[in-house]
C-alpha cells in the first residue's frame, strides 16, 4: 500500500489530513488521487459513501487550485445541501494550511444573494446543488470558464432526484479540458447517458464489486405479518440496548406515525421526513448527530443528507419500492472500516424482492428469528452489568454520601444486593415480556405462522393507555416543544371548557402529551376543546385508549398537527408574547445553542 506521499499529495495538504488521522489512504484514494493530479482524466468511481471518496477527489482537486486566481476551478455537484456542506467542510479542513484557498458551498434554500456576494469575492471551489448553481449561471453571477475538475458525487441520486437536465445544463458550460469524476453507489442506466455525453475514455473504478453492498454489513430479514411489523420493530430495538440506527420508511405518513409510537411507547426516537421545515430537519439530525437521538425514522429521501459514519444499524420496515434504493439505505451502516447491519423487516409479498436484492448486492440475506421475550431480557440484563462494570464512579461526588448509604444497605450482602440493583431497573421489561406473547416470523412456504398476540405495554413496562380508576385519559396534539407545561395544560383545558374541570395524571411529551379528566367530563372535554386553536394551529384532543393502535391514522403527516376543517375560536399562546405561527417553527428549541458533544463539526457558513 502506498503512502499519500507517494500518491503525490503535497505537504500542506498532507500536514492538515495527518491532523486529521488519516494514516494510510483508504482503496478509493489510492486509486483516484494519482489519477485526478494528472490532466484530462476522467474517472467513473463506484463506491459506496463511507469509503473515503470526498478525500479521493477533495485531495488532488485542491492540490491543483492556483490560489492568485480568484475564479473558480474546481466544481462539485451532489444532490443535497446537507451532503454540499458537509463536502465543503471536509475539503475547508484539507485545505487548512493553503493559505487564501476558499470553497464556496451553494445550495438552494438559503440567501442567494449572499453567495453572490462570495462569488463576486473570488472562490476558487464551488460545491453546489444543481438547481441553486443553474440559478447562479442564468443570473450571470458564476463563472465555469477556468474549471478544470468536475466531480458529480452520488451522481445516481442525483439523477433520482430529478437533475438530469440541470446537470446536462452545468456541464455544457463547463470547458471540455478539464478531469471529470463521476461517483455513483449503483450504475443506473441514466448515468451511462452522462458518461457517453461529457466524458472522455473514462478510467472505471469499482471499490468493491459493480453494484455490491458493502462487505461489512450484515443482511437480516424478519418476515411477519403486516399487523406485526410494529411490534416486530420494537422486539430488535430492545434487542439491541444499544442501537444507534435509522428505521427507513417508504412515506413521509408511515415516517410520522412510526416515530410517533416509538416515542409514546418510550423510545428514544424521532422523525425526519419532507414534511418537516428546513430548520425542523435540522434540528432532527443535529439531535441524532450527537446521539440525542437513538433510532431516527426516515424517509430515503430525507435522510440522504445525514452523514453518521457509527450507525450500528438499518432497518427497512418494509423493502424500498425502488431495489436500488436498498443498496444506499444499508450502506449507511458498516462504514468507514466499522461493521453492521441492516434489518429488514417485511412481509411475504416482499420475498421476490429479498432475491432480487440478493442478486444485487450479490450476498445473501439471513433469514432471522425474532428474538423471544426471554432473549431480550437478557440481552438488557447483561447491557445493565456491563453498564455497572465500565460507569465511571465519581469518587469525590459520592464519599459523603457513602457512609449513610452503607449504613442503610449493611444487612443485605453482596449478591441480594446485585439482584435488587438489576431488578430495579429491569423488573418492568421482565414483567412486560412474561405477559406478552411471541412474534412468529412467517414460514415463507406455508405462510403459516402461530397469532401473536398483541404486546400491551410500553418498553418500561407501563401499562398503556390505562387511565385511574374514574378518569379518561386523553391525547393532545401540542407538547413540550410548543412550550406546555402541566399548569399551562390545566388553564387550557379550563379556557376550552366552560366550568372548572378536574385534571388527573398529565404525561407531557416532547411533541403531545396526555392528560387525565374525570369521567363525567371526558364527553365534554372531547367536544370543547377540538373546537380551539392556539396560535393559529388547531386543538386535537382524542380517547388515548385507540392511540396505540391507531395511533398515527388521524391527519396525514403525523399525530401533532391540528386538522384544520372548520372554524375554531383562538385561545392565547401558552407562550406569553409568543409569535408563533401555526406551524412547528416559530419559537421553538431548535434555535437554542446545543453545548452538548458532537460527532460532527460545526458548519462554517
Ligand atoms: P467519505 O466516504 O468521504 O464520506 O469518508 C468516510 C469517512 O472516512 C469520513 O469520516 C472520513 O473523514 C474518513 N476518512 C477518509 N479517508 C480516510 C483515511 N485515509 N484514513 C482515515 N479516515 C479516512
Amino acid at each position: 500500500m502506498k503512502t499519500f506521499e507517494e500518491l503525490g499529495v503535497a505537504a500542506p495538504i498532507l500536514k492538515a489530513i495527518q491532523e486529521m488521522g488519516y494514516e494510510s489512504p483508504m482503496p478509493v484514494q489510492e486509486e483516484v488521487i494519482p489519477f485526478l493530479l494528472g490532466e484530462d482524466n476522467d474517472v467513473i468511481a463506484l463506491a459506496q459513501t463511507g469509503t473515503g471518496k470526498t478525500a479521493a477527489f477533495g485531495l488532488p482537486i485542491l492540490q491543483k487550485i492556483e490560489v492568485n486566481l480568484y475564479q473558480p476551478q474546481a466544481l462539485i455537484l451532489c444532490p443535497t445541501r446537507e451532503l454540499c456542506l458537509q463536502i465543503a467542510d471536509d475539503l475547508n479542513d484539507y485545505s487548512k494550511y493553503i493559505d487564501g484557498l476558499k470553497v464556496l458551498p451553494v445550495y438552494g434554500g438559503s440567501s442567494i444573494e449572499s453567495q453572490i456576494k462570495m462569488l463576486k469575492r473570488g472562490v476558487h471551489v464551488v460545491v453546489a446543488t444543481p438547481g441553486r448553481l443553474l440559478d447562479l449561471m442564468n443570473r450571470k453571477t458564476v463563472d465555469l470558464a477556468n474549471i478544470k475538475n468536475v466531480i458529480l458525487d452520488e451522481a445516481d441520486e442525483m439523477l433520482n432526484m430529478g437533475f438530469t437536465e440541470s446537470i446536462n445544463a452545468i456541464l455544457a458550460e463547463v470547458p471540455a479540458s478539464r478531469n471529470m469524476l463521476l461517483f455513483s453507489a449503483t450504475m443506473p442506466q441514466g448515468i451511462a447517458g452522462i458518461t457517453r455525453k461529457y466524458m472522455n475514455n473514462p478510467k472505471e473504478i469499482v471499490i468493491g464489486r459493480k453494484n455490491e453492498g458493502n462487505k461489512n454489513i450484515k443482511h437480516i430479514y424478519y418476515m411477519v405479518q403486516a399487523r406485526d411489523k410494529y411490534l416486530a420493530l420494537k422486539r430488535i430495538a430492545d434487542y439491541y440496548p444499544n442501537i444507534y440506527g435509522i428505521i427507513f420508511c417508504r412515506t413521509r405518513k408511515e415516517t410520522q406515525e412510526i416515530a410517533d409510537k416509538l416515542i409514546q411507547d418510550g423510545y428514544n426516537a424521532d422523525a425526519l421526513h419532507g414534511e418537516l421545515s428546513q430548520a425542523q430537519r435540522d434540528y432532527v439530525m443535529q439531535k441524532f448527530r450527537i446521539r440525542n437521538i437513538q433510532l431516527l425514522v426516515a424517509t430515503d429521501v430525507a435522510a440522504r443528507g445525514l452523514d453518521v459514519d457509527e450507525l450500528t444499524h438499518v432497518i427497512n420496515y418494509g423493502l424500498p419500492d425502488d431495489i436500488e434504493s436498498y443498496t444506499h439505505r444499508s450502506g449507511r451502516t458498516g462504514r468507514a472500516g466499522r461493521t453492521g447491519i441492516s434489518i429488514s423487516i417485511c412481509h411475504v409479498k416482499e420475498k421476490g424482492k429479498i432475491r432480487e436484492i440478493e442478486r444485487i448486492i450479490n450476498k445473501q440475506f439471513e433469514k432471522g428469528e425474532m428474538p423471544s421475550g426471554k432473549a431480550i431480557c437478557e440481552k438488557q440484563i447483561f447491557n445493565l452489568v456491563d453498564q455497572i462494570e465500565k460507569v465511571k464512579v465519581d469518587e469525590d461526588e459520592i464519599a459523603a454520601l457513602l457512609p449513610s448509604i452503607f449504613r442503610k444497605l449493611d444487612w443485605l450482602d453482596k449478591e441480594d444486593i446485585i439482584k435488587r440493583f438489576v431488578s430495579l431497573e429491569l423488573n418492568r421489561m421482565i414483567d412486560y415480556y412474561k405477559d406478552a406473547d411471541e412474534i412468529q416470523v412467517v414460514d415463507e412456504r406455508s405462510e403459516r405462522r402461530k397469532d401473536s398476540g398483541s404486546d400491551r405495554f410500553d418498553r418500561g413496562g407501563k401499562r398503556k393507555a390505562n387511565a385511574e380508576e374514574g378518569y379518561t385519559r386523553f391525547f393532545i396534539n401540542f407538547g413540550k416543544a410548543d412550550g406546555l407545561f402541566p399548569n399551562q395544560l390545566i388553564e387550557l383545558v379550563n379556557k376550552c371548557v366552560p366550568g372548572k374541570v378536574l385534571i388527573g395524571k398529565i404525561d407531557l411529551r416532547e411533541n403531545f402529551s396526555f392528560f387525565e379528566v374525570e369521567d363525567g367530563e371526558a364527553n365534554r372535554v372531547l367536544k370543547e376543546m377540538n373546537g380551539f386553536e392556539v396560535d393559529g394551529r388547531r386543538i386535537s384532543v382524542e380517547h388515548a385508549q385507540g392511540k396505540k393502535e391507531g395511533f398515527g391514522n388521524r391527519n396525514g403527516s403525523g399525530g401533532y398537527r391540528g386538522d384544520r376543517k372548520g372554524k375554531a375560536k383562538e385561545v392565547q399562546s401558552f407562550r406569553s408574547g409568543s409569535s408563533r405561527s401555526g406551524s412547528r417553527s416559530g419559537d421553538k428549541p431548535w434555535r437554542r445553542p446545543s453545548t452538548e458533544r458532537s460527532t460532527r463539526k460545526k458548519s462554517r457558513y
